[in-house]
């Protein structure tokens, strides 16, 4: 029986983001299972006459049509022995050596079976993982794929954010639609905002398998990823589909000049309910060998829909990377999963996308939400709108290429009506709408569709029908953006066409930067220890640092020095100050730049309020308050010494121009001060006149209630130190070691002023 009162701090915990995420507890009855099921196989591999007749503890008789595909056309009978008769642990720790090659590695795993790459991955830790990503990954260069999406599918705004986005420095970006009618609305519309600005961005437009197509074919869009592959034989055949109507697919793509991309991640099957009570890596490890086998240059992986699922099991975000280095260990393009959001916490969030900005990843989100989370036909994603400039600082923090890049205002204000006026002037060409200024203008300044007067669903429905009907092809939107004098689009379009043509970006990896193909073949990841591998040049570390409002010396002087120079000085210099003989005097010593550099403390209070209120406050608890400035040190405590040694009490108030004052007194040691006022940000004017009367009190002999400013733990560090650093050292620079401390005259007029 336990009758101990309940702590309410569980209250509080329960009114966190966090407890809206819901945990799982293992099961693999159910598919709970993250690396081991008691129903996963053993590695095992046989192999007869040059045939593949036993995978996985399974013959041949027995294969499902997954272990078929995997036995004829992943793996390869001249490694497989090899490999499959290594220790796990072994390979794990070629995986982390940088002494061992990334080709050796390939290598191994084409004689790997879905169950050996698990048994090798599943003994490493996450920060092994982490590490042996960074080196197996394909291309050198990391980049990153937005989604580009809005509630109305208002083809105005999908070309502004397009181009937003691609400012952004996104290599990839892809749309979906709240109506599937509005597809080809939106694809052109993309395709026309994603034509601003640098150009060279792939586009998709992620809808049916057989309508994406038809739009590929119609030039407006570069890659597709919607081909989805599970990891258990139900799950193809539910979908009618089976490895080989993938491969097919892929290759229909890929021969028309699309770049493309499987989609796979843990916990597919298990939403859809055929998981075969197995661990969600090794259904995975299936998937991944299945993509290898079908030749296709990448995947999409790492939970992807299922990584909330995935995330709700013990160990989950650790799978997630396992598999995501499962499909670079085989030589696949990896968009990683960092798509749907898996959290309600901030926190989780940027845990889960932490391991991937320092290992790197060819596009570290495999759908960043680069609208606001309503706007996200998707699903909100692990990064949305909202949340950009947090993982544009994360980036700066680790130094990190995430593949984006900090934007102006200005810079977005003016791509957006570029897009703008582009889209307007294609609609007009095509003779598919005319556009009202309000409307333009409406998107053009709107975060999100909530805010636009813009299309409504019906008339977009009608435009995309019509560009169906009347089969209008990119090159239909080249020649009406170049009658228009959109000339850097119309080529940025033409572009994308050619790459269609000479297919150099089928290659594994491939992304367009400068209007060149990079990829694992001419940009191989060669990660081999400190030094190699990925860097940031210096003029991309430049734009990558640039994040909005920094605070420099000459921003931190412009604003604190608010300082009218035709107006009177208030505090008139005197003499040199001598000892004071009046027992309840208190004396009030100043740092070197009050009220001369420096006119404000850091809570935003005028100097003259402060040393009104001091000395207002010494008044009211009977002493006689008297002003000096210090020139010898800027230090609060020594500040307050010094006055306290002036004083004829033997107590004294130093006060530094950012406004931090502490009480002192004559006899003490220099830090082992009386009361002290440090968090000058939350400290305001009554807190500065009780301290004077304090003070004055201590002069009189009393033993008054020290003053306590109340913090509410605001993170006082971050929202003022670089202030304060800066603040102080303008201060430093005024000292002068040997100058005497000069009393002051406050010269203020009736109502406080000069
Ligand atoms: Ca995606």
């Amino acid at each position: 029986m336990n009758d101990a009162p309940g702590w309410r701090r569980f209250t509080e915990w329960d009114a966190r983001p966090l407890r809206n995420d819901q945990f799982a507890r293992d099961d693999p009855e159910a598919g709970f299972a993250t690396f081991s099921s008691p129903w996963d196989p053993s590695p095992s591999a046989r192999l007869e006459g040059g045939r593949i007749v036993e995978i996985d503890g399974k013959p041949e008789a027995e294969f499902d049509i997954l272990d078929t595909f995997i036995a004829r056309h992943h793996l390869d009978p001249d490694v497989l022995q090899e490999a499959m008769a290594m220790d796990p642990a072994a390979v794990a720790r070629m995986l982390v050596d940088i002494n061992v090659s990334r080709d050796r590695l390939e290598h191994l795993a084409r004689g790997m079976t879905p169950a050996k790459l698990v048994s090798v991955v599943a003994t490493m830790s996450a920060l092994e993982i982490t590490f042996a990503y960074s080196k197996m990954r394909q291309r050198r260069t990391p980049g990153n794929q937005a989604h580009v999406t809005n509630a109305k599918d208002d083809p105005l705004q999908l070309a502004a954010d397009s181009a937003t986005a691609v400012a952004l420095g996104f290599d990839e970006i892809e749309t979906t639609m709240r109506v599937a009618s509005n597809a080809w609305a939106n694809a052109l519309a993309c395709t026309v905002g994603a034509a601003v600005g640098r150009g060279g961005v792939l586009f998709q437009c992620s809808i049916e398998e057989a309508e994406e197509l038809r739009i590929g074919l119609a030039g407006l869009s570069s890659y597709a990823e919607t081909v989805s592959v599970y990891g258990t034989e139900q799950a193809f055949v539910d979908g009618d589909d089976t490895p080989w109507s993938k491969t097919f697919l892929t290759a229909a793509y890929a021969s028309r000049g699309i770049k493309a991309r499987c989609t796979s991640g843990a916990s597919s099957e298990l939403l859809m309910g055929f998981h075969q009570r197995q661990s969600v890596l090794y259904l995975e490890a299936r998937c991944l060998c299945l993509q290898r086998a079908m030749g296709v240059q990448g995947t999409q992986n790492g939970g992807i829909d299922g990584a909330p699922l995935t995330a709700s099991m013990a160990g989950g975000l650790r799978e997630l990377m396992a598999e995501n280095l499962i499909a670079v260990w085989l030589g696949l393009e990896c968009a990683s999963g960092n798509d749907t959001r898996i959290s309600e916490s901030e926190i989780r969030v940027g845990a889960k996308i932490t391991p991937y900005l320092l290992a790197g990843s060819d596009l570290v989100c495999s759908g960043f939400g680069s609208i606001r989370k309503y706007d996200n036909t998707f699903n909100a994603s692990l990064f949305n709108g909202e949340e950009i400039e947090d993982y544009l600082v994360l980036q700066r923090d680790f130094e990190a290429d995430g593949g984006l890049t900090p934007v102006t205002e200005e810079q977005v204000a003016a791509v957006r009506m570029r897009a703008l006026t582009a889209i307007r002037a294609v609609f007009e060409e095509l003779g598919l709408a005319e556009v009202s200024e309000a409307r333009l203008l409406s998107v053009a300044v709107a975060s999100g569709s909530r805010e636009t007067e813009s299309f409504t669903v019906g008339e977009v429905t009608r435009i995309s029908y019509a560009i169906r009907d009347r089969g209008l092809t990119a090159v239909d939107v080249v020649q009406a953006l170049a009658r228009r004098g959109f000339i850097h689009e119309a080529e940025n379009l033409l572009l994308m066409l050619r790459q269609r043509v000479s297919g150099d970006y089928l290659q594994t990896s491939a992304i367009l930067r400068n209007g060149r193909v990079l990829s694992a073949l001419n940009d191989p990841n060669d990660y081999h220890g400190p030094g190699s591998g990925y860097r940031m040049s210096e003029a991309r570390w430049s734009e990558v640092r640039e994040i909005r409002n920094i605070q420099t010396r000459d921003s931190v002087l412009a604003n604190e020095c608010r300082h009218d120079p035709t107006a009177a000085p208030w505090l008139v210099p005197q003499r040199i100050a001598a000892k004071g003989v009046d027992s309840h005097e208190v004396v009030i010593g100043v740092s070197p730049a009050f009220g001369i550099q420096i006119n404000q403390t850091t809570a935003g209070h005028d100097l003259i309020d402060v040393l009104m209120a001091l000395t207002q406050g010494v008044r009211d608890g009977g002493g006689k308050p008297r002003v000096v400035r210090i020139h010898h040190t800027a230090d609060t405590s020594f500040l307050g010494l010094t006055a306290a040694r002036l004083s004829g009490s033997g107590y004294g108030i130093g006060i530094q121009a950012k406004g931090t004052a502490v009480i002192h007194r004559a006899d003490r040691a220099p830090h082992l001060n009386i009361e002290l006022f440090s968090n000058t940000p939350v400290t305001s004017l009554e807190h500065y006149r009780a301290m004077g009367r304090n003070a004055a009190l201590y002069a009189s002999g009393e033993a008054p209630e020290p003053i306590v400013v109340p913090v509410d733990g605001q993170a006082l560090g971050a929202r003022y130190h670089v202030r304060v650093a800066l603040l102080y050292a303008i201060e430093t620079a005024l000292v002068d070691p040997n100058a005497e401390p000069i009393e002051l005259l406050l010269a203020l007029g009736q109502e406080g002023r000069p």
